[in-house]
Protein backbone atom coordinates (compact mmCIF):
# COMPACT_ATOMS: atom_id res chain seq x y z
CA UNK A 1 0.00 0.00 0.00
CA UNK A 2 3.05 2.39 0.27
CA UNK A 3 3.49 5.03 3.22
CA UNK A 4 -0.18 5.52 3.93
CA UNK A 5 0.71 7.38 6.72
CA UNK A 6 2.32 9.90 5.13
CA UNK A 7 -0.91 10.92 3.05
CA UNK A 8 -3.14 13.03 4.26
CA UNK A 9 -6.85 12.30 4.57
CA UNK A 10 -7.93 14.36 1.32
CA UNK A 11 -11.61 15.44 1.52
CA UNK A 12 -11.17 17.96 -1.41
CA UNK A 13 -13.83 18.75 -3.39
CA UNK A 14 -11.71 18.50 -6.73
CA UNK A 15 -9.14 18.74 -7.69
CA UNK A 16 -9.40 15.36 -5.14
CA UNK A 17 -7.62 12.15 -4.23
CA UNK A 18 -6.58 9.89 -6.68
CA UNK A 19 -5.63 6.18 -5.90
CA UNK A 20 -2.13 5.79 -4.18
CA UNK A 21 -1.43 2.98 -6.36
CA UNK A 22 -2.20 5.19 -9.24
CA UNK A 23 0.41 8.02 -8.17
CA UNK A 24 3.09 5.24 -7.70
CA UNK A 25 2.40 3.34 -11.18
CA UNK A 26 2.78 7.10 -12.52
CA UNK A 27 5.83 7.90 -10.47
CA UNK A 28 7.10 4.69 -11.62
CA UNK A 29 7.02 5.17 -15.22
CA UNK A 30 7.13 9.31 -15.11
CA UNK A 31 10.81 9.47 -16.65
CA UNK A 32 10.62 6.62 -18.65
CA UNK A 33 7.54 5.46 -20.01
CA UNK A 34 6.97 1.81 -21.93
CA UNK A 35 11.06 1.80 -22.44
CA UNK A 36 10.78 4.85 -24.94
CA UNK A 37 13.77 7.09 -23.20
CA UNK A 38 10.98 9.65 -22.10
CA UNK A 39 8.02 10.76 -20.67
CA UNK A 40 4.73 10.34 -21.84
CA UNK A 41 4.37 14.30 -22.08
CA UNK A 42 7.08 14.63 -23.97
CA UNK A 43 5.83 11.98 -26.73
CA UNK A 44 4.16 13.32 -29.66
CA UNK A 45 0.40 12.36 -29.64
CA UNK A 46 0.74 11.08 -32.89
CA UNK A 47 2.87 8.78 -32.25
CA UNK A 48 1.69 5.01 -31.50
CA UNK A 49 2.61 4.97 -27.96
CA UNK A 50 0.74 7.64 -26.78
CA UNK A 51 -1.95 6.33 -29.50
CA UNK A 52 -2.44 3.46 -27.62
CA UNK A 53 -3.04 4.56 -24.22
CA UNK A 54 -5.76 6.98 -25.35
CA UNK A 55 -7.36 3.91 -27.20
CA UNK A 56 -7.17 1.75 -24.29
CA UNK A 57 -8.20 4.82 -21.75
CA UNK A 58 -11.06 4.98 -24.40
CA UNK A 59 -12.10 0.92 -24.44
CA UNK A 60 -11.91 0.96 -20.36
CA UNK A 61 -14.20 3.20 -20.32
CA UNK A 62 -16.86 2.22 -22.35
CA UNK A 63 -16.23 -1.43 -21.00
CA UNK A 64 -16.62 -0.14 -17.65
CA UNK A 65 -19.95 1.98 -17.60
CA UNK A 66 -20.77 -0.68 -20.76
CA UNK A 67 -21.78 1.98 -22.97
CA UNK A 68 -23.62 0.55 -25.91
CA UNK A 69 -22.74 0.28 -29.59
CA UNK A 70 -23.79 3.61 -31.05
CA UNK A 71 -22.19 5.79 -28.88
CA UNK A 72 -18.30 7.12 -28.66
CA UNK A 73 -15.94 9.01 -26.00
CA UNK A 74 -14.21 11.95 -26.44
CA UNK A 75 -11.55 13.69 -24.31
CA UNK A 76 -11.98 17.41 -24.45
CA UNK A 77 -10.64 20.32 -22.53
CA UNK A 78 -11.87 22.88 -20.88
CA UNK A 79 -13.83 21.45 -18.33
CA UNK A 80 -17.09 20.61 -17.70
CA UNK A 81 -18.22 24.42 -17.82
CA UNK A 82 -16.67 24.09 -21.57
CA UNK A 83 -19.30 21.79 -22.00
CA UNK A 84 -21.80 23.86 -20.64
CA UNK A 85 -21.57 25.95 -23.50
CA UNK A 86 -20.39 23.34 -25.88
CA UNK A 87 -23.85 21.53 -25.35
CA UNK A 88 -25.91 24.64 -26.89
CA UNK A 89 -23.69 25.57 -29.15
CA UNK A 90 -23.92 21.98 -30.72
CA UNK A 91 -27.45 20.95 -29.80
CA UNK A 92 -29.53 23.96 -29.26
CA UNK A 93 -31.24 25.34 -32.49
CA UNK A 94 -33.19 28.25 -33.14
CA UNK A 95 -36.74 26.77 -33.25
CA UNK A 96 -36.10 24.29 -30.35
CA UNK A 97 -35.92 25.03 -26.50
CA UNK A 98 -33.38 23.60 -24.25
CA UNK A 99 -34.40 22.47 -20.96
CA UNK A 100 -32.85 22.52 -17.82
CA UNK A 101 -33.41 20.42 -14.85
CA UNK A 102 -32.62 23.16 -11.87
CA UNK A 103 -31.16 21.15 -8.82
CA UNK A 104 -28.49 23.34 -7.51
CA UNK A 105 -25.66 25.56 -8.38
CA UNK A 106 -23.83 23.48 -10.97
CA UNK A 107 -27.19 23.03 -12.96
CA UNK A 108 -27.54 27.15 -12.44
CA UNK A 109 -23.98 27.43 -14.27
CA UNK A 110 -25.19 24.96 -17.07
CA UNK A 111 -27.87 27.17 -17.60
CA UNK A 112 -26.62 30.96 -17.53
CA UNK A 113 -24.42 29.32 -20.22
CA UNK A 114 -27.40 27.69 -22.30
CA UNK A 115 -28.96 31.13 -22.12
CA UNK A 116 -26.68 33.23 -23.98
CA UNK A 117 -27.07 30.87 -27.27
CA UNK A 118 -30.29 30.11 -27.32
CA UNK A 119 -34.01 29.99 -25.82
CA UNK A 120 -34.18 27.70 -22.33
CA UNK A 121 -36.58 27.05 -20.18
CA UNK A 122 -36.57 25.29 -16.62
CA UNK A 123 -38.21 22.33 -16.63
CA UNK A 124 -38.20 21.34 -12.52
CA UNK A 125 -36.20 23.57 -9.50
CA UNK A 126 -35.99 22.65 -6.57
CA UNK A 127 -35.21 26.30 -5.58
CA UNK A 128 -37.95 26.01 -3.02
CA UNK A 129 -36.07 23.84 -0.81
CA UNK A 130 -33.13 25.73 -0.81
CA UNK A 131 -32.12 22.42 -3.70
CA UNK A 132 -31.44 20.75 -0.47
CA UNK A 133 -33.23 17.57 -2.78
CA UNK A 134 -33.13 16.39 -6.09
CA UNK A 135 -36.50 16.65 -7.97
CA UNK A 136 -38.95 13.45 -8.72
CA UNK A 137 -39.28 12.42 -12.29
CA UNK A 138 -42.36 13.11 -12.07
CA UNK A 139 -41.80 16.90 -10.92
CA UNK A 140 -39.70 17.15 -14.97
CA UNK A 141 -42.08 18.28 -17.24
CA UNK A 142 -40.06 18.84 -20.53
CA UNK A 143 -41.87 21.01 -23.36
CA UNK A 144 -42.48 19.61 -26.78
CA UNK A 145 -39.86 21.98 -29.00
CA UNK A 146 -37.04 20.83 -26.12
CA UNK A 147 -33.65 20.06 -28.22
CA UNK A 148 -32.65 17.82 -24.87
CA UNK A 149 -33.70 17.93 -21.23
CA UNK A 150 -30.05 18.65 -19.21
CA UNK A 151 -29.53 17.15 -15.45
CA UNK A 152 -26.78 17.37 -12.90
CA UNK A 153 -26.60 13.62 -11.83
CA UNK A 154 -24.88 14.45 -8.10
CA UNK A 155 -24.73 18.50 -6.87
CA UNK A 156 -21.42 18.81 -5.62
CA UNK A 157 -21.71 21.94 -3.96
CA UNK A 158 -25.39 21.36 -2.15
CA UNK A 159 -24.38 17.16 -1.48
CA UNK A 160 -27.00 16.03 -3.50
CA UNK A 161 -27.64 13.20 -6.28
CA UNK A 162 -30.00 11.24 -7.84
CA UNK A 163 -31.12 7.96 -6.08
CA UNK A 164 -32.91 7.53 -9.26
CA UNK A 165 -32.70 8.96 -12.67
CA UNK A 166 -36.08 10.03 -15.06
CA UNK A 167 -36.86 7.46 -17.06
CA UNK A 168 -36.52 8.71 -20.98
CA UNK A 169 -38.97 11.06 -21.94
CA UNK A 170 -39.18 11.82 -25.21
CA UNK A 171 -36.56 14.71 -25.61
CA UNK A 172 -32.32 13.44 -25.68
CA UNK A 173 -31.34 13.52 -22.30
CA UNK A 174 -27.79 15.18 -21.42
CA UNK A 175 -26.14 14.45 -18.14
CA UNK A 176 -23.39 16.51 -16.08
CA UNK A 177 -21.62 13.52 -14.20
CA UNK A 178 -18.34 15.44 -13.29
CA UNK A 179 -18.36 14.84 -9.18
CA UNK A 180 -20.06 11.35 -9.45
CA UNK A 181 -19.57 9.51 -13.17
CA UNK A 182 -17.94 5.61 -12.39
CA UNK A 183 -19.09 6.04 -8.88
CA UNK A 184 -21.82 3.30 -9.50
CA UNK A 185 -23.28 1.20 -12.57
CA UNK A 186 -25.55 3.30 -14.59
CA UNK A 187 -27.78 2.63 -17.98
CA UNK A 188 -26.16 4.60 -20.62
CA UNK A 189 -28.30 3.69 -22.96
CA UNK A 190 -31.22 5.95 -21.43
CA UNK A 191 -28.91 9.17 -21.82
CA UNK A 192 -27.66 10.66 -24.94
CA UNK A 193 -25.02 12.39 -23.96
CA UNK A 194 -22.98 12.33 -20.93
CA UNK A 195 -20.29 14.68 -19.69
CA UNK A 196 -17.62 15.20 -16.60
CA UNK A 197 -14.48 17.11 -16.00
CA UNK A 198 -12.28 14.36 -14.52
CA UNK A 199 -10.85 16.12 -11.72
CA UNK A 200 -13.81 14.76 -9.45
CA UNK A 201 -13.86 10.91 -10.01
CA UNK A 202 -11.62 9.81 -12.90
CA UNK A 203 -8.23 11.73 -12.67
CA UNK A 204 -6.34 14.87 -12.58
CA UNK A 205 -7.81 18.23 -14.10
CA UNK A 206 -7.36 18.83 -17.78
CA UNK A 207 -9.53 16.17 -19.59
CA UNK A 208 -13.22 15.85 -19.66
CA UNK A 209 -15.16 13.12 -20.52
CA UNK A 210 -18.08 12.85 -23.34
CA UNK A 211 -19.71 10.04 -24.20
CA UNK A 212 -22.88 10.45 -26.71
CA UNK A 213 -24.42 8.73 -29.55
CA UNK A 214 -22.12 8.77 -32.28
CA UNK A 215 -25.06 10.58 -34.41
CA UNK A 216 -25.23 13.38 -32.11
CA UNK A 217 -21.47 13.52 -31.95
CA UNK A 218 -21.63 13.69 -36.38
CA UNK A 219 -23.63 16.79 -36.46
CA UNK A 220 -22.64 19.55 -35.25
CA UNK A 221 -23.79 22.91 -36.92
CA UNK A 222 -21.01 24.36 -40.19
CA UNK A 223 -21.66 27.58 -38.17
CA UNK A 224 -19.85 27.24 -34.79
CA UNK A 225 -15.70 27.71 -34.56
CA UNK A 226 -14.10 24.28 -35.34
CA UNK A 227 -13.18 24.13 -32.21
CA UNK A 228 -16.38 23.81 -30.36
CA UNK A 229 -17.84 21.00 -33.15
CA UNK A 230 -18.50 17.71 -31.50
CA UNK A 231 -18.22 16.42 -34.93
CA UNK A 232 -14.07 18.42 -35.25
CA UNK A 233 -13.25 15.91 -32.42
CA UNK A 234 -15.57 12.77 -33.24
CA UNK A 235 -14.34 12.67 -36.80
CA UNK A 236 -10.67 12.93 -35.21
CA UNK A 237 -11.04 10.44 -32.18
CA UNK A 238 -10.12 13.42 -29.80
CA UNK A 239 -6.79 14.09 -31.91
CA UNK A 240 -7.56 17.07 -33.71
CA UNK A 241 -5.33 19.46 -31.85
CA UNK A 242 -3.25 18.28 -28.68
CA UNK A 243 -4.91 16.18 -25.98
CA UNK A 244 -4.55 16.88 -22.78
CA UNK A 245 -2.20 13.69 -23.05
CA UNK A 246 -0.92 13.45 -19.25
CA UNK A 247 -4.20 13.75 -18.07
CA UNK A 248 -5.02 11.21 -20.72
CA UNK A 249 -3.00 9.09 -19.26
CA UNK A 250 -3.86 9.37 -15.92
CA UNK A 251 -7.16 8.51 -16.60
CA UNK A 252 -6.30 5.29 -17.97
CA UNK A 253 -4.15 4.40 -14.93
CA UNK A 254 -7.94 5.65 -12.80
CA UNK A 255 -9.33 3.15 -14.99
CA UNK A 256 -7.60 0.34 -14.63
CA UNK A 257 -7.59 0.74 -10.92
CA UNK A 258 -11.13 0.61 -10.77
CA UNK A 259 -11.06 -2.38 -13.04
CA UNK A 260 -9.24 -4.33 -10.43
CA UNK A 261 -11.43 -3.22 -7.83
CA UNK A 262 -14.23 -5.54 -9.09
CA UNK A 263 -15.68 -2.83 -11.83
CA UNK A 264 -18.53 -0.16 -11.00
CA UNK A 265 -21.14 -2.76 -8.93
CA UNK A 266 -17.65 -3.25 -5.94
CA UNK A 267 -17.16 0.67 -6.47
CA UNK A 268 -20.71 1.50 -5.56
CA UNK A 269 -20.85 -1.19 -2.73
CA UNK A 270 -17.50 0.66 -0.91
CA UNK A 271 -19.05 4.03 -1.96
CA UNK A 272 -22.01 3.45 0.01
CA UNK A 273 -19.96 2.00 2.89
CA UNK A 274 -18.00 5.23 3.23
CA UNK A 275 -21.02 7.33 3.36
CA UNK A 276 -22.84 5.18 5.62
CA UNK A 277 -20.20 5.78 8.02
CA UNK A 278 -20.07 9.75 7.84
CA UNK A 279 -24.53 10.17 7.77
CA UNK A 280 -24.57 7.35 10.61
CA UNK A 281 -22.38 9.94 12.61
CA UNK A 282 -23.93 12.63 11.52
CA UNK A 283 -27.88 10.89 12.13
CA UNK A 284 -26.36 9.43 15.64
CA UNK A 285 -25.43 12.94 16.67
CA UNK A 286 -28.94 13.55 18.36
CA UNK A 287 -29.15 16.86 16.60
CA UNK A 288 -24.92 18.16 17.35
CA UNK A 289 -24.31 17.40 13.23
CA UNK A 290 -26.89 18.21 11.22
CA UNK A 291 -27.38 16.74 7.34
CA UNK A 292 -28.07 19.52 4.95
CA UNK A 293 -29.77 16.87 1.76
CA UNK A 294 -33.17 15.59 2.28
CA UNK A 295 -32.58 11.60 3.01
CA UNK A 296 -33.58 10.84 -0.20
CA UNK A 297 -31.43 12.73 -1.91
CA UNK A 298 -28.31 12.11 0.14
CA UNK A 299 -24.88 12.16 -1.89
CA UNK A 300 -22.38 9.45 -1.67
CA UNK A 301 -20.14 11.78 -2.79
CA UNK A 302 -20.11 14.87 -1.50
CA UNK A 303 -21.68 14.84 3.02
CA UNK A 304 -22.72 18.18 3.29
CA UNK A 305 -23.76 19.01 7.53
CA UNK A 306 -23.62 21.58 9.63
CA UNK A 307 -22.76 22.04 13.51
CA UNK A 308 -25.36 24.48 15.92
CA UNK A 309 -23.38 27.59 14.88
CA UNK A 310 -20.56 29.11 13.25
CA UNK A 311 -18.24 29.17 15.51
CA UNK A 312 -18.64 25.75 16.27
CA UNK A 313 -17.55 24.86 12.31
CA UNK A 314 -14.80 27.16 12.36
CA UNK A 315 -13.53 24.72 15.35
CA UNK A 316 -13.93 21.29 13.88
CA UNK A 317 -12.46 22.66 10.46
CA UNK A 318 -9.28 23.73 12.70
CA UNK A 319 -9.40 20.86 14.86
CA UNK A 320 -9.74 18.33 11.97
CA UNK A 321 -7.08 20.28 10.57
CA UNK A 322 -4.84 19.84 13.10
CA UNK A 323 -5.54 16.16 12.80
CA UNK A 324 -4.78 15.69 9.42
CA UNK A 325 -8.35 15.88 7.71
CA UNK A 326 -8.33 18.04 4.71
CA UNK A 327 -10.77 19.67 2.45
CA UNK A 328 -14.20 19.90 5.12
CA UNK A 329 -14.57 23.44 4.35
CA UNK A 330 -18.08 23.71 2.94
CA UNK A 331 -18.15 25.60 -0.55
CA UNK A 332 -18.26 29.09 0.42
CA UNK A 333 -21.33 29.75 -1.36
CA UNK A 334 -23.10 27.94 1.29
CA UNK A 335 -21.09 27.43 3.84
CA UNK A 336 -20.83 24.60 6.24
CA UNK A 337 -18.89 21.55 5.96
CA UNK A 338 -18.44 19.18 3.43
CA UNK A 339 -16.43 15.62 3.11
CA UNK A 340 -16.11 14.46 -0.52
CA UNK A 341 -15.63 10.72 -0.71
CA UNK A 342 -15.22 10.12 -4.07
CA UNK A 343 -13.99 6.77 -5.58
CA UNK A 344 -10.47 7.51 -4.54
CA UNK A 345 -10.75 8.34 -1.03
CA UNK A 346 -10.66 5.10 1.21
CA UNK A 347 -12.86 3.29 3.53
CA UNK A 348 -10.64 3.80 6.28
CA UNK A 349 -10.32 7.37 5.78
CA UNK A 350 -14.22 7.82 6.40
CA UNK A 351 -14.02 5.73 9.05
CA UNK A 352 -11.09 8.04 10.86
CA UNK A 353 -13.57 10.73 9.79
CA UNK A 354 -16.61 9.34 11.41
CA UNK A 355 -14.62 8.77 14.68
CA UNK A 356 -13.14 12.28 14.76
CA UNK A 357 -16.73 13.52 14.65
CA UNK A 358 -17.88 11.26 17.92
CA UNK A 359 -14.54 12.80 19.50
CA UNK A 360 -15.77 16.11 18.59
CA UNK A 361 -18.84 15.77 19.92
CA UNK A 362 -18.08 14.39 22.93
CA UNK A 363 -15.43 17.49 23.81
CA UNK A 364 -17.97 20.37 22.35
CA UNK A 365 -21.58 18.61 22.75
C1 LIG B 1 -16.73 20.64 -10.62
C2 LIG B 1 -18.00 20.60 -11.40
C3 LIG B 1 -18.16 21.31 -12.60
C4 LIG B 1 -17.11 22.25 -13.12
O1 LIG B 1 -16.04 21.58 -13.63
P1 LIG B 1 -14.80 22.34 -14.33
O2 LIG B 1 -14.06 21.18 -14.89
O3 LIG B 1 -14.08 23.07 -13.24
O4 LIG B 1 -15.35 23.25 -15.36
C5 LIG B 1 -19.35 21.18 -13.28
N1 LIG B 1 -20.33 20.38 -12.84
C6 LIG B 1 -20.22 19.69 -11.68
C7 LIG B 1 -21.34 18.82 -11.22
C8 LIG B 1 -19.05 19.78 -10.93
O5 LIG B 1 -18.92 19.08 -9.80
Amino acid sequence: MGNQQQRAYNFNAGPAALPLEVLERAQAEFVDFRNQGMSIMEMSHRGAVYEQVHNEAKLLLKQLLQVPDGYDVLFLQGGASTQFAMIPMNLLTPDKVGGYVISGAWANKALQEAALIGETKVVASTEGDAYMRMPQPHEIVAPENAAYVHLTSNETIEGTQFAQYPTRQDVPLIMDMSSDILSRPIDVSQFDLIYAGAQKNLGPSGVTVVIAKEELLANSPKTIPTIMRYSTHFKNNSLYNTPPSFSVYMVNLVLQWIQAQGGLAAVERNNQAKAQLLYHAIDESGGFFRGCAHKDSRSLMNVTFRLGNEELEKAFIKQADQAGFIGLKGHRSVGGLRASIYNAVPYENCDALAQFMRQFQQQNG
